[in-house]
C-alpha cells in the first residue's frame, strides 16, 4: 500500500481547465485528482492560465498547442514561440525535487522527449490512441526506457500503438455521487461530446431524422464549420444544441434521456460520456469499435451497433425499452468508481516508482 505520495499533476496543453477544449482529459484529469486524495495523496495541478480546479492549481500562461486529432500521419511536432506546454515542463522541471511522481496528461511530444531528463519518475496517461508517427516513436521509447510508466484507458486504445504490450490499461474511475439515477426519461436522445468530425455527430443526426425521436447535444462547439455542414445535410432532424454544461447540471439533463448515442469515427480511447450515461441510468448506444466497445455490455446496458451503420442506430434506438436502466447504473458502480480506479493508480504508480531505473537505449536517429 501506498500512503502520502506528493504528487504532481500536469494538464493538457490544449486549453484550460473548465472549458471543454481538453475534452475527457479535463473531468478524467480531476476524478483522479478526487481519487488519490481520498487515499491520502497530496496533489498539485498545473495547467494553462485561467483554468478552474477546486485542487491546488499552479496557473502558466502562454499558447496553447494545437489538438492532435485534426493533423496528418505524418504532421511535424510544432511549438508555438511562447508555448505553454513548454513553460508547464519548464515548472515542473524546476520543482520536481517536492514530489515523489510526476503524472502527465499531456498527449504532446515534449514530455515524453523530456522525461530522461527529469530526476524524479513521471507516469504518462495517454489519452488518446495512435494518430501521428512522431507521437508513436518518442512514447515507444518512454516505454522501452521506463517499462511501466505508459498507461492508458482501454484495450482498443492499446492496440493502435505498435507498443501496446507495454501500455498498462487503467480504464477510468467517475466520482459517483454526482450523478442521480433518473428512472423515468422523456421521449429524447442525447449526444455528448466535442463537435469535431472525428465525433461522427452525423450519423446520429441521421438517425434523428429517420425515428423523429428528438436529439439534445451537448459539448463544446470545436469546429463552427462541421456542426454548419451536418445541420445542413439533415434540415429536417429535431436536433437542439444545448450547449456546454458542467457536470452537475449535464447529469441532470442527460438522465433525461432514453440513450445516449456514441457514434465516433475514430477509436475513441474511452468515453468518458458512456460512464457519465450509464450512471444516471442511460442506456448506451455505440458503434462497435474503441472504447465504447468495451464499455457497453450488449443487451443489457445498451447497444453496440455495426459501425458507421445509421440503420443499426436506427434498430437500436427502437429496442432502447428492453433495457433495465436500473442495470445501468449497476455496472457504472461495478466497474466505474473512485475506489476501484485509486487501486489501479497506486499499483501503477508503486511499479513506476520501484522500478525507476532507465534502460539505456540508443541515441534517437
Ligand atoms: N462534457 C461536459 N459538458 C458538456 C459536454 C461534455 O463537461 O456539456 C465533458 C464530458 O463530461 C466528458 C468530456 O466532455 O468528460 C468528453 O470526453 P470524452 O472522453 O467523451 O471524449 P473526448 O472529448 O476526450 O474525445
Amino acid at each position: 500500500m501506498l500512503s502520502g505520495l506528493n504528487l504532481l499533476l500536469l494538464s493538457t496543453s490544449v486549453g484550460p481547465l473548465g472549458s471543454g477544449l481538453g475534452g475527457g482529459v479535463e473531468l478524467t484529469l480531476h476524478n483522479i485528482a478526487k481519487a488519490l486524495t481520498q487515499r491520502g495523496h497530496r496533489i498539485t495541478i498545473v495547467a494553462p492560465a485561467t483554468s478552474v480546479s477546486l485542487f491546488p492549481l499552479i496557473e502558466i500562461p502562454g499558447d496553447w498547442q494545437t489538438t492532435a486529432q485534426s493533423e496528418g500521419r505524418s504532421a511535424p511536432i510544432v511549438m508555438s514561440k511562447n508555448s505553454v506546454l513548454a513553460g508547464m515542463w519548464e515548472h515542473a522541471h524546476n520543482v520536481q525535487e517536492s514530489y515523489d511522481l510526476l503524472l502527465n496528461f499531456a498527449y504532446d511530444w515534449l514530455p515524453f522527449y523530456l522525461t530522461p531528463f527529469f530526476r524524479r519518475p513521471i507516469a504518462h496517461l495517454v489519452s488518446m490512441g495512435s494518430l501521428t508517427d512522431a507521437m508513436d516513436r518518442i512514447i515507444a521509447r518512454v516505454a522501452e526506457q521506463f517499462p511501466h510508466t505508459i498507461a492508458v484507458h482501454s484495450r482498443a486504445q492499446a492496440a493502435t500503438f505498435p507498443f501496446a504490450d507495454r501500455c498498462r490499461v487503467l480504464g477510468n474511475g467517475f466520482n459517483l455521487s454526482l450523478y442521480q439515477f433518473n428512472p423515468q426519461p422523456q421521449r429524447q436522445l442525447g449526444w455528448v461530446g466535442r463537435i469535431a468530425p472525428e465525433k461522427g455527430l452525423e450519423d446520429a443526426v441521421a438517425a434523428a431524422q429517420q425515428t423523429g425521436i428528438p436529439l439534445r447535444v451537448w459539448g463544446v462547439l470545436q469546429d463552427e464549420a462541421y456542426w454548419q455542414q451536418v445541420r445542413q445535410a439533415y434540415l429536417n432532424a429535431p436536433v437542439t444544441y444545448e450547449g456546454f454544461l458542467p457536470t452537475g447540471e449535464l447529469q441532470q439533463a442527460l438522465g433525461m434521456c432514453q440513450g445516449l448515442v456514441m457514434t465516433p469515427r475514430w477509436v475513441e480511447a474511452f468515453g468518458n460520456v458512456a460512464i457519465e450515461a450509464l450512471a444516471c441510468g442511460v442506456p448506451v448506444i455505440a458503434y462497435r469499435r474503441g472504447g465504447p466497445a468495451e464499455i457497453v455490455r450488449d443487451g443489457e446496458t445498451g447497444w453496440l451497433v455495426e459501425p458507421d451503420s445509421v440503420e443499426g442506430l436506427v434498430a437500436a434506438i427502437a429496442r432502447l425499452d428492453e433495457l433495465d436502466r436500473r442495470a445501468c447504473r449497476q455496472q457504472a458502480e461495478q466497474d466505474y468508481s473512485l475506489e476501484a480506479m485509486s487501486d489501479r493508480l497506486e499499483q501503477w504508480f508503486t511499479d513506476c516508482l520501484t522500478l525507476h531505473q532507465p534502460i539505456k537505449t540508443q541515441p534517437i536517429k
